[in-house]
Order: C-alpha cells, then sequence, then structure tokens
C-alpha cells in the first residue's frame, strides 16, 4: 500500500473560504509530489451548523480540478468518509481507551467548570480543567450514574510527560504535557467531540501526513496523547501558517476575495486561484505555474516556515490576467459567455463572432467580468458627448474635419473603399493620422485607444460602423 496518505478535512459549517482551498491545494500538492493519495473526509459532526456539502464542497473541489481519489462519492476502503456515519469507529475506540483507563467519566456541570475556569484566570493562570472528576471513588461514580448525572468522558493526561512530534515547517517540535488540559472526547448526548473523532479518523484512515492550519497546534498536543495511548505511530505534520490581509490581521469573512464563490463570480480562473495560493509564502524563480509545475517546485523536505502570509487579491488578479492571456481563445469563450449573458442578450451570437470579439480585449481582461466593459461598445452604441472629442484630439477644427471627411465617404459600398478614401482625405488635409485613428475609434467604441479598426469592422460590420461615425 501507498505510504504516503493525506486528506483534506473540511467542516461543512460555513463557505469554503480562501485558507480552506490553500489547505486543500497543499494537501494535494504534497499527494502529487509523493505519489501518494488524497482523501476527502468530510467532518460533519456539528450536526446544528451543517449546510449543505455537496454545493460547498464537492462542487468546489471540481471546479477547482482538485480531484481526490478517496472520499464520499468516490469511495476508498477506508469509509465512510462521512463522521457523521463512523459513530460506530469511535465508539469501538473509546472502549479500547476506557479498557486502557485512559479516559475517565467528568460529571463536571458547564456551569460549574465556567466558574472554576473563570477563577483561573481571575488568579491569571493558565484555564485547565482541575482533575476533580479523577479524585471520585468508585462508589461516588455509581452513585452519579444510579441517579443519571449527565457525564462525558475525558482523555487523561499525563502531565509528567511530553510531546515531541515531526513538523516539515517547524522541525521536531517538543510539549511539555503539564501545560495541558485534560480534553473531552465525547459530550454529554454521547457524541463525539472533533478532538476524538478527527484524531480516531487520522488513525483509522492511516493518514501520514497532516497538513492542516497552524490553529491547530494545540488541538495536535492532545491528539497525539490519544494517539500514543492507542499505541498509533506519530504521522508527519505541517502546520501551516495562517493566511492574513494585507494589513496583516487574520483573514475574515469582511476581507475582499475571502469566499471561492465570490472569486468564482467575479471570473478568477481556478488555475489562477491555486497557481497564486501555491507561489504565496515561498519564493519561485516563475510565477506562473500548473499543479503540476507547483508539485515539482514545492521542496516540502525543505519548508521554511513564515509565521503569516500575506493574502493579496491584487496580486491574485495579475496571476488571473496572466491566465487569461494565455487561455485558448476557443475556451476563454465559453467562460466569458456566462458573463457576458448576464448583462446583454447574447443569443443569437455566434461562437466565433465572440471569438472575434474576446480575442481583440483577450489581453485586457483582468477577471473574466472585465468582459463586460470592455466589450460594451459592441452591446450599446456609446453616446459621445463634446468633452470626450476634445480630450482625444485637442483642436476642435482638426476634429471637425475628420467628421466632414468621414461623412463625404459614407456612400462608399465597402469598408476598405470608405476607409482607405477617408484616410486619404485626412493625409492630403494634414491630419496626423494619429487624430484620425482616435476619432473613428471613439466614435465606434467610446474610447479613442483599443481595438484596431479592422477588428472593429470585423465585429460590428460596416453599416453598423457607419452609423457610428458618419452621422
Ligand atoms: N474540520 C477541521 C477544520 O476544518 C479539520 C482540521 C484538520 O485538518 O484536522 O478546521
Amino acid at each position: 500500500m501507498n505510504t504516503c496518505r493525506v486528506r483534506f478535512a473540511p467542516s461543512p459549517t460555513g463557505i469554503m473560504h480562501i485558507g480552506n482551498v490553500r489547505t486543500a491545494l497543499l494537501n494535494y500538492l504534497f499527494a502529487l509530489k509523493n505519489k501518494g493519495t488524497f482523501i476527502l473526509r468530510v467532518e460533519d459532526t456539528d450536526q446544528d451548523r451543517n449546510i449543505d456539502p455537496q454545493v460547498s464542497i464537492f462542487n468546489h473541489l471540481t471546479w477547482l480540478d482538485l480531484n481526490y481519489q478517496e472520499g464520499p462519492i468516490v469511495g476508498g476502503s477506508f469509509g465512510p468518509y462521512f463522521q457523521s456515519q463512523r459513530h460506530e469507529i469511535y465508539q469501538k475506540h473509546l472502549v479500547q481507551l476506557q479498557e486502557l483507563q485512559s479516559v475517565y467519566r467528568c460529571f463536571c456541570t458547564q456551569e460549574q467548570l465556567e466558574i472554576k475556569r473563570n477563577r483561573q484566570i481571575a488568579l491569571k493562570n493558565p484555564p485547565r480543567y482541575d482533575k476533580t472528576c479523577t479524585k471520585l471513588s468508585a462508589t461516588d461514580i455509581a452513585a452519579k450514574l444510579e441517579s443519571q448525572t449527565p457525564f462525558f468522558w475525558r482523555m487523561k493526561i499525563d502531565e509528567t510527560q511530553t510531546i515531541s512530534f515531526k513538523d516539515l515547517g517547524h522541525g521536531t517540535l517538543n510539549f511539555d504535557l503539564k501545560n495541558f488540559s485534560d480534553f473531552a472526547i465525547t459530550r454529554t448526548d454521547g457524541s463525539f467531540t472533533f478532538m476524538f473523532a478527527n484524531c480516531i479518523d487520522d488513525i483509522t484512515m492511516q493518514i501520514s501526513h497532516i497538513l492542516r492550519g497552524e490553529d491547530h497546534l494545540t488541538n495536535t498536543v492532545g491528539q497525539l496523547t490519544i494517539m500514543r495511548a492507542l499505541n498509533h505511530q506519530f504521522p508527519t505534520f505541517w502546520h501551516l501558517p495562517i493566511l492574513c490581509n494585507v494589513t496583516g490581521k487574520k483573514l475574515s469573512k469582511r476581507d475582499q476575495g475571502f469566499s471561492l464563490e465570490d472569486l468564482k463570480n467575479e471570473g478568477f480562473l481556478p488555475q489562477a486561484i491555486l497557481n497564486y495560493l501555491g507561489i504565496i509564502g515561498g519564493s519561485f524563480e516563475k510565477e506562473i505555474l500548473t499543479i503540476e509545475e507547483l508539485a515539482q517546485a514545492y521542496n516540502f523536505d525543505n519548508m521554511h516556515t513564515a509565521s503569516q502570509i500575506k493574502y493579496d487579491v491584487e496580486k491574485m488578479k495579475w496571476v488571473n490576467h496572466k491566465w487569461i492571456a494565455q487561455t485558448p481563445i476557443h475556451e476563454l469563450v465559453q467562460l466569458c459567455k456566462p458573463f457576458l449573458a448576464q448583462h446583454y442578450d447574447i443569443t443569437e451570437l455566434l461562437d466565433e463572432k465572440l471569438a472575434i470579439l474576446i480575442g481583440s480585449v483577450q489581453t485586457d481582461i483582468v477577471i473574466l467580468q472585465d468582459v463586460c466593459t470592455l466589450l460594451a461598445f459592441y452591446f450599446v452604441k456609446p453616446t459621445i458627448t463634446q468633452d470626450q472629442i476634445d480630450a482625444a484630439i485637442a483642436d476642435q477644427s482638426t476634429s471637425q474635419s475628420i467628421a466632414k471627411i468621414l461623412k463625404d465617404h459614407a456612400d462608399e459600398s465597402n469598408f476598405t473603399d470608405f476607409f482607405n478614401a477617408a484616410k486619404k482625405d485626412a493625409v492630403t488635409q494634414g491630419i496626423a493620422l494619429k487624430d484620425f485613428f482616435a476619432y473613428v475609434r471613439l466614435m465606434i467604441t467610446g474610447s479613442p485607444k483599443g481595438l484596431g479598426i479592422a477588428e472593429l469592422e470585423k465585429c460590428l460590420g460596416f453599416e453598423e460602423i457607419k452609423q457610428r461615425i458618419c452621422k
């Protein structure tokens, strides 16, 4: 069996955000690089907060083309891949821990725990469970069970011990367990906590490497006490630096570009999002990279660790711009269509024509939705003011002469004759061609810069061009 097994383990409790995507990506790259297995596990133990994982996770991973080899839908030999369906597995491991006397029942109520906690905080002590329930005698316990006092199971931590494990970013990390609290592994209703379910899944799914956010570092220490109790070999970890916004604060819902859905709706390409998330936090000679190139470029044995990584949407736009510029035109047409359709009626527009239109502005598209403004001239005839004309051609008599020349040739039967004749007149009258072109373009598109005149004619046709410039 392959020894490299990594997993992406999202909780379907909120939107898929850019931090999740980065975690998924790094796991994917790690598997790719090490010819390992990339697994999706849905951590849906918090039933009240679950939103539909079909929409929030599977669709997004498919869109990103981060395909997993084991997980929901595709299956695998370590399923089920939804935590909500793994209760029996957890129960079995709880029994093992009971037999090993590594766990104990805690009868403390939430109120009691809260009071103790506040007292410790007031005394400036780290809030840790005081192990009251480890002191209960067998008779005390029997009495409480008899009276059906609610309880939950806690992991017993031996505070004289330490935990050491390997982290790809930090090297070997050592933690004194005296700083850790006996933590809950079940709830009073018999359900299992994240700490326990997540760890038992990693054990039973034989996960070899755990790549997840640095915010899980404390959980890791607790979870390794479970692994140690169950005599399971520790996986290797990589605690990933947390993504921050440009001001250095932890990325939040309020930050632009936080939600993957928003990025998709604005017209970021999946390749560009992954490319950008792959290069931040590292230094790469070449910055525009495919997934395969990223996997090659990563050296997981030598990951230097930044404490935080800045997520900068502007830089991601730059990456997106590069990806759009290199997208084959027939693909770009398909990508742009839904955006255009939101603003204009494109039902009659053939793909060939769209290819000319989009091709002519391709290098100006930063995010796909830009195509709507860039091609607005095609769908809506621009209204040009005298101020716009003056801004493009400083001398009013020049612009008036150009307008007259164009009108004079309006009867030509085809565009080439019309345009050449007008151009010739302009030259004869000493008009700079730069001004002549700027005027023609302005009248057609509303901007003196941009598309070549021949392209505009291809898109709009001679009649429409005439309408716009010979009024
Ligand atoms: N469900 C956890 C989360 O979304 C998974 C953490 C892990 O990867 O272990 O944060």
